[in-house]
């Protein structure tokens, strides 16, 4: 740009309190320019002009139309506007809320009809040029998971921008909108920041990494600047996401077969997150089968698909995948690919050259070679010329080779675990592997985990499981599996000889597939864990279940969680429990509809119950009066190892009841009682169990709206418990004198070794507090303050403890906003410490000069460096 273009300018950032616009403000004002930053929060301004004084803040809710207008008035003229604001909702379709909704579209799209509307018609009376850039998103035009009020929010910036370009376009204001791919800011990580969800996304991001804030800060700047002066109604991508479509050429994916080359004679073939489709399929399954997969260069066939009759009738059998097809389908329903070869014209000789053709369907410019368009994958050159078939063949391992080798996978199937999870395979691709695994005999784990395999396939792969007798696990979570699919599975189960594992979680079983899957546990003599969380099961379907159960002998762990099950159906597996002759260990019925009679139900049979060792009933409607029952069932039963009892509505009655039952009871392990309401009344009695109680290892107390005076009841328990070695007390509201209660714990406690302290109240006072009584103690191994306001001073207090302290290995202080002195603190202290392990220090405040002191605390430090 001209130099000192926006010397002088006046430029309005909105969304400027945060990430991209806080990065562009700031480039901006040290461009000269006078900035006007609009943002929500004032905090966010504040930090932002402590950064530039010169920049201007105005604070205000882009939601709020009116008040939005007032705020911007008094800024006017203002030539360079950057409608950057926005906010990400994410919820599935099925569940979005009509007030998400109405702030999505507010804050994404409507705020910036109002403030472009009035700052336009400012510069159009006063004949200014302006240039304005609106933030869309590459969500504007791709279909992301979750995403679907913000991706049409993006769609209708797209649209907005090409009308004011166009209207506003007369009066010499220029609009354009940056369509950003993944930009890992606060609103990025929303989206972003599961590792396996990020991959899928890196995978379609040619350049292989999301952008940097300055990625789309430079572009956004060129856009309001004198250089892009004839752009106009323009949607920037930045780094566009390109995926491959199901063409022609991904039939042979070069990747897959390399990658299966490469780890043929490995026992483990992981192949997740590559968008592998039923296509592909084909090769993984006669790579299962110990064939060759070969690609056929030297021969090409030419043929011509005019000699295909649509009124011919005749079938014919797909060379590739070996289904029945009719011949009027020029292309194999299943593989897409391969053509009734002998019904074609068939002539060896070259390929053309690469001739263009116009795909009829989507008019996208195609090369001869290349028989299916590209783009839309289903259309072909019309009229048809000759064009070239790149053939696929597999031969037997037993067929010798001849100039293929090149491409040949010389050993024969050895793989045991197949991992193929978060792929596009459907039912098509899953009959290719089932059909691979009636004669596989190598095979022990495969994971299909969230691919497309529906109904249809399941019933293939559940045909497979009556021939195969090798497969131990067998992961089919969200698939889409229907009853049809859990129906035949369920009739497999009863032939099946191999199978330990099968995982069925996020699928679409009902209480017909349950009675299936109920009548083939009856005869099953293997399986000892089936994971059907998240399905459609009701009662009906658990009185199957539970009724043979009795007769099941193998069966150890069962996961029930989200379903529709109510008290009933507690009611019937609680029978089934309490006979004994049940061999479950883990009975999992979280996020059901189980009451407060359920919970009597399961307590009877608890009373009996001696094999299960632990019990999930997190988020049920329990309430005190359904742990009542509970609390007298734990006197008496001493097997059960594990509780959870998360969300399920206990306030310091029902924390009482359970308390009582913990004085006597003398095998339990492990407490979960997050998201309950607990304050210093439950504490105490808590308290008093655990100096009762021997076994208690882990303490589950988060999410409880505990603070400093339930944190002083608790301590005088946790002093002289001598179980408890891992205790939670994150999201509670712990401050100063709650740090102080739980130092003396560590000062007097002999066993804890594990304390999670995250995002409470803890500033640097607390910090001190727990600090110096780490300095003494020696069981802690384990820390986690993050989330805390520990600040440098608190980082300064830890430091010193890393001096003395001996037995902590791993130290969690992400998000304590802990600037570059503390962390040369840490860093110093790090030089003299030999058995810190872990530190983690992400999402703090240090720039450049905490980095450095790390990093040379790292070359002396001989333990932590693989772990920071
Ligand atoms: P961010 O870190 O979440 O920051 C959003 C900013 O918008 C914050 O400063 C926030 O204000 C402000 N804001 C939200 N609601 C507001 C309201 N009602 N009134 C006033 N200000 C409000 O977002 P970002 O990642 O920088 O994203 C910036 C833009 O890029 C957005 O339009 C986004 O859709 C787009 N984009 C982002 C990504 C990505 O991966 N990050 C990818 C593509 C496109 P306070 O801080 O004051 O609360």
């Amino acid at each position: 740009m001209t130099e000192n273009y926006f010397q002088n300018k006046t430029v309005c950032v909105t969304g400027a309190g945060r990430g991209i616009g806080q990065s562009l403000t700031l480039k901006l004002a040290k461009l000269g320019a006078k900035v006007i930053a609009v943002s929500k929060t004032n905090e966010h301004l504040k930090e932002l002009i402590a950064q530039d004084n010169s920049i201007t803040p105005v604070c205000v809710d882009l939601a709020d139309w009116n008040a939005t207008k007032e705020a911007i008035k008094p800024h006017l003229p203002i030539q360079l506007l950057v409608n950057n604001a926005a906010v990400a909702i994410l919820d599935s379709f099925l569940d979005v809320k009509p007030e998400d909704f109405d702030t999505l579209f507010n804050v994404n799209v409507r705020s910036i009809i109002c403030i472009s509307q009035e700052i336009a018609r400012d510069l159009i009376e006063r004949k200014l040029p302006g240039s304005i850039v609106n933030l869309s998103s590459q969500a504007s035009a791709a279909a992301l998971k979750d995403h679907s009020v913000y991706c049409s929010t993006k769609a209708a910036v797209d649209g907005l921008t090409r009308v004011m370009a166009l209207e506003l376009g007369p009066h010499q204001i220029r609009v354009n909108t940056v369509q950003p791919t993944v930009v890992l800011t606060d609103m990025g990580r929303i989206g972003w920041s599961d590792e396996k969800k990020a991959a899928g996304m890196l995978s379609k991001i040619p350049l292989n990494r999301f952008a940097e804030v300055e990625d789309v800060v430079d572009p956004i700047i060129f856009l309001l600047s004198d250089k892009s002066q004839m752009i106009n109604g323009v949607a920037l991508p930045i780094a566009r996401n390109i995926s491959v479509t199901a063409a022609a050429e991904q039939y042979y994916n070069p990747e897959l077969v390399k990658l299966i080359e490469e780890n043929g004679t490995k026992p483990e073939l992981a192949l997740q997150h590559m968008g592998l489709t039923d296509n592909d399929m084909i090769i993984v399954a006669n790579t299962l089968r110990g064939k060759k997969v070969v690609k056929k260069t030297s021969r090409q066939i030419l043929a011509s698909a005019s000699t295909l009759s649509s009124n011919e009738k005749e079938e014919w059998t797909c060379e590739r995948c070996t289904l029945l097809n009719n011949v009027s389908m020029n292309i194999c329903e299943a593989c897409s690919l391969s053509r009734p070869l002998s019904r074609l014209n068939i002539t060896n000789c070259d390929a053309p050259a690469s001739t263009e053709w116009g795909c009829e369907q989507c008019t996208l410019l195609n090369k001869a070679s290349v028989t299916i368009c590209d783009a839309c994958a289903a259309s072909r050159p019309s009229p048809p010329p000759s064009f070239n078939v790149s053939v696929f063949e597999t031969k037997d391992q037993s067929q010798s080779d001849d100039d293929e080798s090149n491409h040949a996978q010389d050993k024969p199937s050895v793989i045991i675990t197949l991992n193929l999870y978060w792929n596009a395979i459907g039912p098509i691709g899953a009959q290719n592997l089932a059909e691979a695994l009636k004669s596989n005999n190598t095979l022990t784990d495969l994971s299909l985990f969230s691919n497309q395999i529906k109904g249809d396939g399941a019933i293939q792969l559940a045909d497979a499981l009556r021939y195969n007798q090798t497969l131990l696990t067998l992961n089919l979570g969200e698939n889409g599996i229907d009853d049809s699919g859990g129906e035949h599975l369920g009739d497999a189960l009863g032939n099946n000889k191999s199978l330990i594992t099968l995982n069925l979680r996020n699928n679409r079983i009902d209480d017909k597939g349950l009675q299936h899957l109920a009548a083939g546990l009856r005869n099953n003599k293997k399986l000892t864990t089936l994971d059907l969380e998240s399905n459609r099961i009701h009662d009906e379907g658990i009185q199957d279940l539970a009724n043979a159960l009795r007769s099941n002998q193998t069966l150890r762990i069962l996961n029930l969680g989200t379903n529709g099950i109510t008290s009933t159906g507690a009611q019937y597996l609680a029978a089934a429990l309490e006979t004994n002759k049940v061999t479950l260990r883990t009975l999992k019925l979280n996020g059901n509809g189980i009451q407060m009679k359920g919970a009597h139900y399961l307590a009877a049979a608890l009373k009996n119950n001696n094999t299960l060792l632990e019990l999930d009933l997190a988020a049920n409607h329990i309430e005190d009066e359904g742990i009542k029952p509970l609390s007298y069932a734990l006197r008496n039963n001493h097997t059960l190892v594990t509780l959870k009892l998360e969300v399920t509505q206990i306030t310091d009655d029902g924390v009482r009841y359970l308390a009582d039952g913990l004085c006597y009871n003398k095998g339990l392990q492990e407490l979960n009682l997050v998201y309950n309401t607990i304050t210093k009344d439950g504490a105490e009695h808590l308290s008093n169990s655990l100096t009762h109680n021997n076994t208690l290892f882990t303490l589950n107390l988060s999410h409880t709206g505990l603070g400093d005076d339930g944190m002083r009841a608790l301590a005088d328990g946790l002093e002289r418990s001598k179980s408890l070695s891992t205790l939670h007390m994150e999201y509670n509201t712990i401050k100063t004198e709650g740090a102080k209660a739980l130092a003396g714990v560590l000062r007097k406690n002999n066993t804890l070794t594990t304390l999670n302290i995250a995002s409470n109240d803890i500033g640097a006072d607390g910090t001190e507090h727990i600090a110096d009584a780490l300095k003494k103690n020696k069981t802690l191994t384990t820390l986690n303050l993050s989330g805390n306001q520990i600040g440098d001073s608190g980082a300064q207090q830890l430091s010193d403890v890393l001096k003395e302290n001996n037995t902590l290995t791993t130290l969690n202080l992400a998000a304590c906003k802990i600037e570059d002195s503390g962390v040369e603190y840490l860093a110093n202290a790090l030089q003299n410490n030999r058995i810190l392990a872990t530190l983690n220090l992400s999402s703090n405040k240090f720039k450049e000069g905490g980095a450095k002191h790390l990093a040379n605390a790292l070359r002396n430090n001989e333990v932590m460096s693989p772990s920071l």
